[in-house]
């Protein structure tokens, strides 16, 4: 689960020394989810970094991880009793898992020079591996106020703050990496665009020649910085992608880059980060299948490849599930596919260990909520970030064909999701979910979890018979939790879209809810999600518990074997980090 095995060896013995020479690869990311404790990320980007530097470790390979401290998190949810989100920052303690490293070096932003000090952390593998996790921190006395405070919150602020965070990562934290002396990395992978200013700062030690430059062409050879670039792009959502008015980046960044040359790479309007990293990285990919085609059609005229996402499994598994994996296919945590023989192991295996997560759940829902949940219900469970494209409300389309759904076949709900801060339609449908809950009262027990995050996840996401998930195709880039999910035996129900097109098999591994009608133009709408339920899975659920159990064995042993972390880097390190 995610608080036990994998942390950071005692801190005294944190040094950067035996990682200086070794490194070749530097994964750049905005947040990672590396602790509990550690509120350095905020959703599913940081949970799959996370998962990325746990394989990283598992698999010996030579990686460094940059980040931000965030020293006050992103944000820690409460809810007022209307359900309305109270959110604010979340801070944790640093110095109880990291240690500060000597080195420090400046930039100037805005004319002020601000200096950087990396902190490390070092994740360990239970199998003995180490990579190291430099944290970038700007709360230094010789900084200005105002910059001490460009690594606290993560996704915070306006849009200078977060320009001047993103020149802090890309910039500060590539210059930070040859004043700490690794001297060997050849590969910048980008997770998402929030670093894509490293490629730039790495262009401008590739001038060409005055004479070799015609009138308008780029000034510079993209060549070297394209070999030594990757990038992973994460959304097709337009909002996902930062773009900066260019008045903003030359009021921070004055001199750095001629602005006619900057707009060739970057987007002629704004400065666009996605562009940016896409025109100087030489290897592109999209999370899934689908995804690399919907960017491919984002942005025309770029090879994207797909490298679909997976999920670290001894880090999502949870114990009971962890303890029969063990005892059956002893090497499961570092080679997957021996789990596609799970579907041999006895119906009744299976479900005590679902009995025991299921349990669980159970408990923190009483505790967090006062919800008693029903022992002979199947719970379903939905738990995303809170914003309208996902269509968090979509199950409470219509109330009352619910309510004649569970008079047939009865069930039960948990929810869980924040909302960004400025995601005023994402607060507004936690508050209708509470509308929602107080209607169905004393017919279908429905319970919203506060304060979704990865701690939570790994009690939720398990303890669930049915995962929904019910996006606007095809938005959701790829998605992570159902692969969890189908790890713990619990049944996947949802759109098809983003990793889950590759992985349902309608009624064998789970559900599909409507039809995929190919790019953009799938359905699925209430009425499908509704028919799903009523004729296919609480019928099963409810009238045939060998039948269920079956489909649990094929989502374990079909799902499972593929969709990790440990395949997923295997990939990157063969396609992308040797080319
Ligand atoms: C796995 C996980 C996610 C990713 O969820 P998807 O919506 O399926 O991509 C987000 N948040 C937390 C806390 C997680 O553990």
């Amino acid at each position: 689960m995610f608080h036990d095995s994998y942390h950071a060896p005692d801190q005294h013995a944190q040094t950067i020394g035996p990682f200086l020479s070794l490194t070749r690869v530097a994964y750049f990311s905005m947040e990672i989810a590396l602790h509990p404790k550690m509120h350095t990320y905020s959703g599913g980007l940081g949970v799959l970094a996370g998962d990325t530097a746990r394989s990283a470790a598992d698999l010996e390979l030579p990686m460094v991880f940059v980040t931000l401290v965030s020293r006050k998190g992103y944000l820690r949810q409460t809810l007022d009793s209307e359900g309305w989100q109270q959110g604010d920052s979340d801070p944790w303690v640093l110095q109880d898992f990291a240690t500060p490293l000597r080195a420090k070096v400046s930039l100037p932003i805005n004319g002020r020079e601000v200096w950087i000090r990396p902190w490390l952390y070092v994740l360990r593998s239970p199998i003995g591996h180490d990579v190291p996790v430099l944290m970038l921190d700007t709360d230094l006395p010789e900084n200005d106020p105002l910059d001490r405070s460009i690594t606290d919150q993560l996704y915070g602020g306006d849009a200078e703050y977060r320009l001047r965070q993103e020149i802090v990562l890309g910039i500060g934290g590539l210059r930070l990496l040859s004043a700490l002396g690794f001297a060997n990395i050849k590969t910048f992978h980008l997770n998402e665009g929030h670093a894509a200013l490293l490629a730039l700062d790495l262009l401008r030690r590739f001038p060409r020649p005055d004479d070799q430059v015609n009138g308008n062409d780029l000034r510079y050879d993209v060549g070297p910085v394209r070999d030594m670039c990757i990038f992973t792009t994460h959304t097709p959502v337009e909002a996902g992608h930062d773009a900066f008015e260019y008045e903003l980046v030359y009021d921070l960044l004055p001199d750095y880059f001629e602005l006619d040359q900057l707009r060739l790479l970057a987007g002629s309007e704004k400065l666009n980060m996605t562009r940016l990293a896409l025109s100087l990285s030489g290897f592109v990919n999209g999370v899934a299948q689908r995804h690399a085609r919907t960017t491919r059609s984002m942005f025309p005229g770029y090879r994207i490849r797909a490298i679909t996402n997976g999920v670290h499994l001894p880090t999502w598994a949870h114990r009971a599930f962890a303890h029969l994996y063990n005892e059956h296919y002893p090497s499961w945590g570092l080679e997957p596919e021996v789990l596609s023989q799970a579907d041999q192991l006895h119906g009744g295996l299976i479900w005590d260990a679902h009995a025991e997560a299921r349990q669980d759940l159970v408990r923190l829902v009483a505790e967090q909520t006062g919800v008693e949940l029903d022992p002979d219900r199947p719970i379903i469970g939905y738990a995303r970030r809170m914003t309208s494209y996902k269509r968090p409300e979509l199950l409470f389309t219509d109330i009352e064909r619910l309510r004649a759904i569970n008079r047939q076949f009865p069930f039960q709900v948990v929810l869980a999701g924040k909302a960004h801060h400025r995601d005023e339609p994402g607060k507004r449908h936690i508050r209708n979910i509470f509308g929602h809950i107080q209607d169905l009262a004393g017919d279908i027990p429905v319970a919203f979890l506060p304060n979704y995050e990865a701690s939570v996840a790994s009690v939720l996401v398990p303890g669930v018979d049915v995962w929904l998930n019910t996006p606007v195709p095809p938005m959701e880039a790829s998605g992570t939790s159902g692969m969890k999910a189908a790890l713990n035996g619990v049944l996947n129900l949802s759109v098809l879209d983003g990793w889950w097109i590759e992985a349902c098999l309608d009624g064998v591994t789970g559900w599909a809810i409507g039809e995929d009608g190919g790019n953009g133009a799938a359905r699925a709408s209430a009425e499908d999600l509704y028919q799903k339920l009523e004729q296919a899975v609480l019928p099963l659920y409810h009238g045939d518990r060998e039948a269920w159990i079956q489909m649990m064995k094929q989502a374990i042993s079909k799902i499972a074997p593929i969709f990790n972390s440990q395949r997923m880097m295997r990939r990157y390190a063969a396609e992308a980090y040797v080319r």
